[in-house]
């Protein structure tokens, strides 16, 4: 992973063909870097963190060179980074923006805390119902456990 050091000099479509993630919260840069499985998959990219941001004081931004993200992986992100904006970058330029976008339901993504859960015990994959945006969350389709904040566990 190479930290951008350039801060003030960034410029958005420094990829000729790639995504851009704006908007991360500091905390949650390197766990997009992690669940997008960016280091093991060595693809090109950038990182940088701490930047100004009007709209979260602070944010981080991730750039991959050479591809789109998958749906699966939008949906992570909504959930570790609700905030974040998705900049998909053609020809060196913004072809698309868009915020990610909570879905209603992520279905395999998240582990559920309680052990008794049939997600636990059998193995069940896990589907969670998103019950409130502010603060995020997710009730389990199952056992009906709430969870919100740190209890939200990737899978
Ligand atoms: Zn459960």
């Amino acid at each position: 992973i190479k930290m951008d050091k350039i801060v003030k000099e960034y410029k958005i479509n420094a990829i000729k063909e790639g995504t851009v993630i704006d908007h991360v919260t500091p905390e949650s840069t390197f766990k997009v870097i992690e669940i997008l499985d960016l280091d093991k998959n060595k693809e090109i990219i950038s990182v940088a963190n701490n930047l100004q941001s009007s709209k979260l004081g602070k944010k981080g931004i991730v750039k991959i060179a050479g591809r789109e993200l998958t749906k699966a992986e939008v949906d992570e992100i909504a959930v570790i980074a609700p905030k974040a904006t998705i900049n998909i970058i053609k020809d060196f330029s913004v072809v698309k923006k868009e915020p990610v976008a909570l879905p209603d339901h992520f279905s395999g993504i998240i582990k559920c805390p309680n052990p008794n859960c049939i997600t636990n015990k059998q193995g069940t994959a896990t589907l969670f119902h998103v019950t409130s945006h502010e603060p995020l969350t997710l009730s389990c389709y199952y056992c009906e456990r709430a969870v919100q904040g740190n209890e939200i566990l990737l899978s």
